[in-house]
């Protein structure tokens, strides 16, 4: 694909547009920016981006808003940068339907990390079948898990709960999104259970369970894969 990948751009922050266009520019992203909600609902329009970074917090219009707004009309892959912390933020951006958030401060790699994911999910018309990160890796066709090379044993959940996060990986699902995934939307939305499953797999497939290596927990918002390998 020689097209460039048209990113938007809406922060009312000028320096962190700057740092952002930089970062961008520099590694073949074209960058609209827009400085309020309004100008980035007209620029969405009109241009089409292939992907949208958006600030939560924006002069004109509440950033979830604009999410919901957005999502009315787009299925453009949605990455809120927020400065908050408030986790309930985050759940909620992405329970309107953002693909992922980034939390400022933050580098030009994690960044480049969270735009690959986002354009690589909107363009899943065919799934990869493998998935493969340092020592683990995932056979989807044959519902099978090694670590270095050795067959690791996963009960059906277990197996469930790790390749829905592979087939997602790079990017956060909250508990409830993976929730009602794996046991369905009736399911009470206490996570012990989700917890008590992950807890399982971390000791069969990290070395240190404390510090894993493969699943990351976001606290208070959900579980992220490490990036896929197999592009
Ligand atoms: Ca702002």
């Amino acid at each position: 694909m020689n097209l460039k990948t048209n990113v938007l751009l809406i922060e009312d922050d000028k320096s962190i547009c700057s740092f952002i266009t930089t970062a961008l520019s520099g590694n073949g992203y074209r960058v609209m920016t827009a400085y309020t909600g309004e100008e980035g609902l007209c620029l969405a329009a009109s241009n089409s981006p292939d992907v949208i970074l958006q600030d939560l917090g924006l002069p004109d219009v509440d950033g979830l808003d604009m999410i919901r707004k957005l999502r009315s009309w787009s299925n453009v892959p949605i990455i809120v940068i927020s400065a908050r912390t408030k986790e309930q933020d985050k759940v909620t951006a992405l329970d309107l339907g953002a693909d992922d958030y980034i939390t400022k401060p933050f580098g030009p790699a994690e960044l480049m990390a969270r735009i690959r994911t986002g354009l690589r999910h909107s363009h899943t018309t065919v799934a990869g079948s493998q998935y493969r990160s340092g020592e683990l890796a995932l056979d989807f066709d044959r519902r099978l898990v090694t670590l270095s090379g050795q067959e690791v044993h996963l009960t059906q959940i277990e197996y469930q709960l790790l390749s829905l996060l592979a087939e997602n990986s790079g990017r956060v699902l909250t508990y409830s999104s993976i929730m009602s995934a794996i046991w369905g939307p009736y399911m009470d939305s206490n996570n012990q259970i989700l917890r008590v499953n992950m807890a399982n797999i971390r000791r069969k497939i990290e070395k240190n369970p404390a510090f894993p290596e493969y699943v990351f927990t976001e606290i208070g918002v959900g579980y992220r894969m490490r990036e896929n390998e197999i592009t």
